[in-house]
């Protein structure tokens, strides 16, 4: 048996939970599923970032004790989670005490590599927050919230020397050491190492209260990258445990918006503990809907909450998983749903259960349950290269394959003309196909592939009182 640790990025709490954070999940509880079919020790972990400025401003606004509002909030990725029966095995928060605690002695172990200088730049006093020169520009020099001139402002940072391992991070990601998947993100980042300046990793505590003090300066506060990007780690007991029984993680599931933290900032920390790099990171990418960027002001958000109320769970991880690319952008409309949904779920597969359980229960079939075949090396490989929708489509064809046959070996005319024993011979050898496939199945609807197994399981074959995707 081997050892597979899986995480997901920790989505900020100053929101809700969206369909980018779905598509971290579900992409890592389907590669989870299947590494626990082939016999793996899985550890999933899953959690929620809550310091920063954000948090503790919303939660002064709404006049809640900033802890409070926090845990709030992690419960509503929590519940979110849950609800879309994800099989994850951690869940960190990162103002967890042990959290914070291992921070600061991380923030130790990394002290050659930190150094301390003066940051210099554009500050507004009614933010309470530093804008860049860019912003500067676009505003003329003057905070369009506040009418007030940005002034020049100098603060004490801490930065992390970057530049002590970039040259080995290269050669790590160059020979995939650290795999970056897919490979043309893992060339942009090749790109960026070689700018990538020092990163500051703390705030002067007047501008960030709310956060992980830094160790042997209370004037400080860590910003978040030390302080996010550790939870990989800290879930499993570093620096006080031993983690090399999990450590380095199979993979990392992350949006392309977040991989350059992941793939860069994340490593180096890694490198400056001396701790192995993250075997692959995986760069998915965002759904879109009707072809455009979601974005508030364009109003075209699709609120996932309201995507599981349609039509139930299995739709919604059926959709995301089989019409959403792992790597590249992909479309969602609420038509393509729907459609997916009818003639997919329901003609394609609830049909198929349907009429196979009648035509089962009508001649007395009983399938014996024989050991499952995996050994589909299409599927094996499109699964082990996270190709999961083209995995997944592999998967529908045999379902697809499966109507036809039915179709062309016409059971019912064998039984009408009394050949009895023939019509028992294909039905049973086509439910133990389709018991074939729900085993392949299961990673991606865990519940649908449970229910095919109890039906075509059964001492008696029974056929169900609502079919498994119910027209609406
Ligand atoms: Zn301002």
């Amino acid at each position: 048996m081997s050892n597979t640790y899986l995480c997901t990025a920790i989505p900020y709490v100053n929101g809700n939970p969206h369909i980018g954070h779905a598509m971290d999940y579900l992409l890592a509880d389907v590669y989870a599923r299947y590494c626990r079919e082939r016999g793996d020790d899985v550890r999933f972990q899953v959690g929620t970032d809550e310091h920063g400025n954000k948090v503790f401003s919303t939660a002064e606004k709404n006049h809640i004790p900033v802890m409070e509002y926090a845990t709030e909030n992690s419960q509503k990725f929590r519940d979110f989670i849950e609800q879309l029966d994800i099989s994850y095995t951690d869940f960190i928060r990162t103002t967890d005490e042990d959290h914070v605690r291992r921070c600061q002695a991380i923030w130790e172990r990394l002290s050659p590599h930190i150094y301390s200088a003066d940051y210099d730049g554009w500050y507004c006093e009614g933010c309470e927050s530093f804008v860049t020169q860019k912003e500067y520009d676009e505003h003329s020099g003057c905070c369009p919230d506040h009418q007030r001139p940005y002034i020049k402002l100098t603060e004490k940072n801490y930065y992390l020397r970057i530049a002590d391992f970039k040259a080995e991070l290269r050669t790590n990601i160059e020979n995939d050491t650290l795999q970056i998947l897919p490979e043309f993100r893992k060339q942009e980042m090749l790109r960026l190492l070689e700018d990538t300046p020092d990163i500051s990793i703390s705030r002067p505590r007047k501008q960030l209260s709310w956060g992980v003090p830094v160790p042997g300066d209370d004037s400080q506060v860590m910003y978040v990258w030390i302080d996010a990007l550790s939870n990989y780690i800290t879930v499993l007991g570093y620096p006080d445990q031993d983690i090399s029984q999990w450590w380095p993680a199979s993979a990392q599931f992350v949006g392309k918006d977040i991989l350059r933290f992941h793939a860069i900032t994340w490593p180096a920390i890694l490198l400056g503990l001396g701790l192995p790099l993250p075997r692959r990171i995986i760069s998915h990418g965002h759904v879109l809907a009707d072809g455009q960027k979601m974005s508030k002001s364009i109003g075209n958000v699709v609120d996932p909450m309201a995507v599981l109320a349609r039509h139930g769970l299995e739709a919604f991880r059926y959709y995301f998983l089989r019409h959403i690319d792992t790597f590249t952008d992909s479309d969602f409309t609420w038509d393509k749903f729907d459609q997916a949904y009818t003639q997919e779920l329901a003609n394609d597969l609830g049909n198929l259960v349907q009429r196979l359980a009648t035509l089962c229960h009508k001649n007395d079939v009983h399938p014996v349950a024989g050991s499952p075949d995996l050994s589909d090396p299409n599927y094996t490989e499109l699964m082990t290269s996270f190709h999961f929708s083209k995995a997944f489509d592999c998967v529908w064809s045999k379902i697809q394959a499966l109507n036809r046959e039915i179709d062309s070996s016409k059971p019912w005319e064998l039984a009408k003309r009394g050949e009895t024993e023939q019509a028992q011979q294909v039905l049973c050898d086509l439910a133990q196909k389709l018991l074939d496939v729900s085993v392949l199945l299961r990673p991606f609807l865990p519940d649908t592939a449970r229910k095919i197994q109890d039906i075509f399981t059964a001492d008696d074959i029974i056929v169900p009182a609502t079919p498994l995707f119910p027209k609406p």
